[in-house]
């Protein structure tokens, strides 16, 4: 292995193959520090002749690869396993803003940039990059694509495969494909964009990317709603649509026991309502007209929420500090759970008509099998994405009902498969699924994907054991 470390060092310079457990130690740990996993060395090559020159070293020496990018996946697909024969390849160092073309309204990035700082050059042009997430300030685009991540601006704009019009990939064999076209159509042939979106660096590595831009919205307004159930929810996701068309820009489900589990822990934030409701809603809309025209349009629909008995009660944010207060409450539901304890966590997609049904069927399966549990569900009601997660009931321990983790998989992902759902919505497979995907999915589709795996890297040196 001297020699292959040297041939990396040689294409790298020595300061950027990481070999000593110190300098890896970032990035063998995952984002919820659940695995460590060993390596050979972590390789941080600046460009894309490098990157490419290291991948053909990989493949002359049989040493699989692991592409990283900020390391904030939560399906531990960005770390190595525990052999220490493995590289990480880490795309930090990759990471220009190449080109911004502001008519074709696109922008031209290396696979490395930070998301962050791609939403803060879009908006030094006066545009809009829609894809926003609570890691974006240490995830990359690279990463962004490999798991087609999704956030909260689904509704409006689409994942991170709606927002990317090309890719330049480099291939298991060490090839560059410059696919960095900036059309809006292009039908020639097989996708093979779409094929590298959503592979999780199972079959090359992404260098760079275009990326859509949009019309950075005139002004935004945000409302609370409360409601009796979860089928409430989903007449006023309808009536919002009617009403907003377009404008709907976010639709989030929380269920009192989350908001309950806020106030708990951040007994700072704010409590916009004197009573208690079984659910809430919060809402977003965007104009390209301006704030009047949004206020307008959601009191509008509002009003005929009410009216309807679609809501039992809201509140519209009057300022951008009451606005950020509403959107706290949502971002704080996950750290008010990891204050609380552990819990059993699924990221699930199911038709966004059935998702009331799910909920109102899953919830006894789980209270039949495991007494007392408490459910944190929230999500992105609109994309039809819950976070469906399952905490201990009170005086069992998170380390008891930890144990119970396959079953409580099992009774989730039975119920979701049952309703036409999906057991990862929108943070992949990686290693942490990839037996439930074996499960769930048919023998026709995994043989379909097991055939391109084959296809593309033969040797299976690119990320292997992730997602297959
Ligand atoms: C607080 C928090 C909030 C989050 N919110 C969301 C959310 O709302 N929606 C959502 O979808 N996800 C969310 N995530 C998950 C995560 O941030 C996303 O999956 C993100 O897209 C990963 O980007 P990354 O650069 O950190 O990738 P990494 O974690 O480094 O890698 C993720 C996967 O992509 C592969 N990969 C990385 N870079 C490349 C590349 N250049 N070429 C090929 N393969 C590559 C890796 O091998 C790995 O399989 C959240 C995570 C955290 C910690």
């Amino acid at each position: 292995m001297m020699d292959f470390l040297a041939q990396c060092r040689a294409i790298v310079g020595d300061g950027h193959v990481l070999a000593t457990p110190a300098d890896m130690a970032s990035f063998l740990t995952d984002q919820r520090k659940r695995f460590t996993g060993k390596a050979l060395a972590v390789l941080r090559p600046a460009s894309v002749d490098q990157v490419a020159a290291l991948v053909r070293a990989c493949a002359e020496h049989r040493v699989a690869l692991v592409p990283q990018g900020g390391n904030t996946g939560l399906v531990l697909g960005s770390v190595p396993d525990t052999s220490g024969a493995q590289v990480v390849l880490s795309l930090s160092r990759l990471n220009s803003i190449r080109q911004v073309d502001p008519v074709n309204r696109t922008m031209t990035v290396d696979a490395g940039c930070i998301l962050q700082r791609i939403q803060e050059a879009a908006a030094a042009e006066g545009c809009l990059f829609p894809l926003s997430l609570a890691a974006e300030g240490s995830c990359t685009i690279g990463g962004n694509l490999a798991t087609n991540a999704g956030g909260t601006a689904v509704l409006r704009y689409g994942n991170t495969r709606e927002l990317c019009l090309g890719l330049e990939v480099v291939t298991p064999q060490g090839e560059i494909w410059n696919g960095l076209r900036g059309l809006r159509k292009d039908n020639t042939g097989y996708d093979l964009r779409d094929l590298f979106i959503g592979a999780e660096g199972t079959l090359g590595v992404i260098t760079g990317a275009v990326l859509k831009l949009y019309p950075q919205p005139k002004a935004s307004i945000t409302a609370l709603a409360a409601l009796p159930s979860p089928a409430h929810a989903l007449r006023l996701l309808v009536l919002m649509q009617d009403y907003c068309g377009a404008s709907l820009s976010g639709f989030e489900l929380m269920s009192r026991y989350c908001l309950d589990l806020v106030a708990g822990q951040f007994p700072q934030l704010p409590k916009p309502f004197a009573a208690a409701h079984p659910q809430y809603v919060l809402l977003e809309l965007s104009s390209s007209e301006s704030e009047q025209h949004a206020v307008g349009l959601l009191e509008q629909a509002i009003g005929a929420a009410l009216e309807r008995n679609v809501i039992s009660d809201a509140v519209v944010a009057s300022s951008v500090a009451q606005s950020t207060g509403l959107w706290q409450l949502r971002e704080h539901i996950p750290l008010a759970q990891a204050r609380a304890g552990k819990n059993i966590k699924h990221d699930i997609s199911l038709p966004v008509s059935r998702i009331a049904d799910f909920i109102a069927a899953t919830g006894p399966h789980l209270d039949a099998a495991f007494p007392g549990c408490q459910l944190v569900c929230f999500g992105h009601l609109g994309d039809g994405n819950l976070h469906y997660n399952v905490a201990p009931p009170a005086g069992i321990s998170d380390e008891a009902f930890l144990l119970n983790q396959d079953k409580v998989n099992r009774v989730v992902y039975d119920s979701v498969m049952s309703f036409g759902g999906s057991i990862s919505a929108e943070h992949g497979i990686g290693a942490l699924k990839r037996e439930e995907l074996a499960h769930y999915k048919s023998p026709v589709e995994l043989n379909i994907m097991r055939a391109i795996k084959a296809a593309l890297d033969p040797l299976g040196i690119m990320n292997p054991g992730k997602i297959l």
